[in-house]
């Protein structure tokens, strides 16, 4: 009898592969190993057969391309009707996909095609002691963890970017391609006019993250944590009531409706550490908290904890940043 697997959808970005699928192939390599099951991955679009391989380096042992050119455009309607067909004929156990805007637009369509349940948004996945698989996701907006079983197959999920670890790229590492030809399919209602914007900073792969909140006063006042982002190399991220205020774009939210980030350096100026924050960031790597209240949530969760007003100590830091770069 043929073995039966874990699937992992590889997103792409252009010809590129999305870096939430190499780490989704790192987890399912994990939970292969504890099932018994393999871990399959497939790939669709127009240019990304020769990218099939760096799957198996990472931890795939079969990997399915779709290699035409009518897959080039993000068609959901064509990507959903690809991947239902597979699952169909593979019946993986388990499907992957990352919770990036485009996994949360084609995974609940596969799901309810092939009638099955979907976890959205997990942060993590394991196996309890009767071996079945627990989806873990925040819930009640992030204030506990859901723990969550699903009884219909496949299990299906999708799973935040930078949440997993990234495994070890394995050049040695030996798999099987299997080439598949891609079936026109009646997609008729979608026609890709164009993109109509692209997101202009990418705070989930940023090294350093200097953040603002409500204790900004004014939306001119970004500027002070723009200047010291600059200096450090790094983005401007936000609470999300400067987002509601409309004072900057999503794209720079951090937090349970925003974006996760795992930067080296985060610096919170002026947010008070709500667990809708904190889901956003609590692993990062070292974490600064400037906050004029010595009581707020944020310093027990940061490394490094400044009780002061950002207005004197942001521009001091800023100074004293500039004043090394000149020596
Ligand atoms: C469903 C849902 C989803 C949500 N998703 C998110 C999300 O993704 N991201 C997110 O951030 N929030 C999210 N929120 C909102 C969240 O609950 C909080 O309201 C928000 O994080 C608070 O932002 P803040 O820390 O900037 O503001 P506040 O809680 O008002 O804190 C401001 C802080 O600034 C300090 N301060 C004031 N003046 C100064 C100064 N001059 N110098 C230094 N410190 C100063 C104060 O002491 C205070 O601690 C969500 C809420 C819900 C209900």
């Amino acid at each position: 009898m043929s073995r039966r697997g874990i699937l992992v959808y590889a997103e792409t970005i252009g010809s590129e592969i999305h870096p939430v699928t190499f780490e989704l192939i790192g987890k399912a390599r994990e939970l292969a190993e504890k099932l018994d099951l393999e871990v399959w991955s497939t790939i669709l679009g127009y240019g990304i057969a020769d990218k099939a391989a760096e799957l198996i380096y990472h931890g795939a042992d079969k990997v399915y391309v779709y290699d035409d050119e009518r897959l080039r455009d993000l068609n959901v309607i064509a990507h959903k009707s690809v991947l239902v067909e597979l699952a169909k004929e593979i019946e993986p156990e388990i499907f992957l996909l990352g919770a990036t805007p485009w996994g949360r637009s084609l995974a609940p369509r596969i799901a309810a095609a092939l009638d099955t349940g979907l976890t959205a948004d997990c942060i993590d996945l394991q196996i309890d002691k009767d071996g079945e698989l627990l989806q873990i996701r925040p819930a009640f907006t992030g204030n506990i963890l859901a723990h969550i079983k699903t009884s219909s197959r496949p299990i299906m999920a999708t799973i935040r970017y930078r949440v997993m670890k990234m495994p070890q790229r394995d050049p040695s590492r030996k798999g099987e391609i299997i080439i598949r030809k891609f079936n026109d399919v009646d997609c008729d209602g979608i026609k890709c006019l164009g993109k109509v914007s692209e997101r202009r900073i990418n705070l989930a792969d940023a090294e350093v993250v200097v953040a603002g909140g409500r204790g900004l006063k004014k939306k001119e006042d970004l500027v002070l944590l723009e200047e010291l982002a600059n200096l450090l190399g790094g983005v401007v991220g936000v609470s999300r009531p400067l987002v509601e205020e409309g004072w900057i774009s999503k794209d720079h939210q951090v937090g349970f409706s925003g974006n996760v980030v795992k930067p080296k350096l985060y610096i919170a100026c002026g947010i008070s550490g709500s667990p809708q924050h904190l889901a956003g960031m609590r692993d990062s790597g070292m974490i600064i908290a400037v906050n004029s209240d010595p009581s707020a949530p944020i310093f027990r969760h940061a490394d490094y904890g400044v009780v002061a007003d950002l207005y004197e100590f942001i521009p001091k830091l800023i100074l004293l940043l500039k004043n090394r770069k000149e020596m």
